[in-house]
């Protein structure tokens, strides 16, 4: 439509927001990240966006998961600090004695009828920005007046069932991207549409990203983007500039990393693992 703006995203757009570290920087100025998620199984999930948010950047990283996870995420990431819920399988409350600067909240959560209260117990309280994905979207849609207990400019990430979810069925891309704008705009909710050429809506105004190939579309790629985007908010990127910095980070990541993989290999973690090979490129 005419009153809507459109922004393609690559390097040049992105550059412009980039924080860069002076020499006497210290991990308290880069904030303190809190992935929550998990459920039995689906650990794996808080372990990647967790090791996402640390490597795109964050001071400290935190992981709040149901206690089963416990071993596995200290033995496979050391440099978490890790917070147990009170329940052996899932999410039953999300109460921690830390002051985490962001939330990133959902992947592998599940949607317990508890986790379900649980968040809403937790939103009516909290005043953390926050990174909602996966099954945290889910609980939202299957309560929408969750939405309202949101703070403004959260980012939601949902692929496109989660996004069907949440704002109903479309007809065709122009009405899939009215309906989204539509709801961003109702509920001041930053919505980073995923797919192919993953599109960031706010404020009517359109960001299409311009990295990424068919290699991301992977198990818990989206995983990655969820800490990659919670690791940027950590260390002072608005929400809005984290998402896009972000979306563009995760997709550049995986350009770099299909060279050595290809579109068949490249799997969630080598993603992480080229992180720094896209931060390096914008320069
Ligand atoms: P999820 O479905 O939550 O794991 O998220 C998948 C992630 O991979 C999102 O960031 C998508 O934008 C990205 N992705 C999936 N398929 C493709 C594709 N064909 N081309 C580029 N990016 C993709
Ligand atoms: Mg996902």
């Amino acid at each position: 439509t005419t009153d809507t703006e459109v922004e393609l995203i690559g390097k040049q757009e992105v550059l412009p927001n980039y924080i860069p570290r002076d020499k006497f920087s210290h991990k308290g100025q880069f904030g303190h990240a809190l992935i929550v998620g998990g459920s039995y199984g689906k650990i794996g999930a808080v372990t990647l966006a967790s090791r996402a948010a640390l490597s795109a950047g964050a001071g400290l990283i935190s992981s709040y998961i149901p206690k089963c996870g416990y071993n596995v995420i200290q033995g496979a990431f050391p440099e978490a600090m890790v917070i147990t819920d009170s329940d052996e399988e899932k999410i039953t409350s999300i109460k921690f004695d830390i002051e985490p600067t962001v939330i990133g909240f959902g992947v592998g959560v599940g949607t317990d009828t508890k986790t379900a209260s649980a968040l809403e117990t937790f939103l009516k309280t909290n005043k953390v920005p926050l990174v909602i994905d996966a099954d945290g979207i889910n609980l939202l849609s299957k309560k929408k007046a969750l939405l309202k207990l949101l703070p403004e400019q959260t980012v939601l990430t949902p692929h496109p069932k989660e996004l069907e979810r949440l704002i109903g069925k479309w007809k065709d891309d122009f009405d899939k991207l009215k309906k989204v704008k539509a709801f961003s705009k109702k509920h001041k909710l930053i919505v980073v549409v995923k797919g192919a050429n993953t599109i960031t809506v706010f404020d009517n105004k359109l960001y299409v990203n311009t990295t990424g190939n068919p290699g991301l579309a992977t198990a818990g790629s989206g995983d990655v983007l969820t800490g990659v985007i919670t690791g940027l908010i950590s260390q002072g990127y608005n929400p809005l500039v984290a998402a896009i910095f972000g979306v563009y980070l995760h997709g550049k990541s995986a350009d770099i990393a299909l060279e050595d993989f290809g579109y068949q290999s490249l799997i969630a973690s080598h993603i992480i693992d080229y992180l720094g090979e896209a931060y390096i490129d914008l320069f």
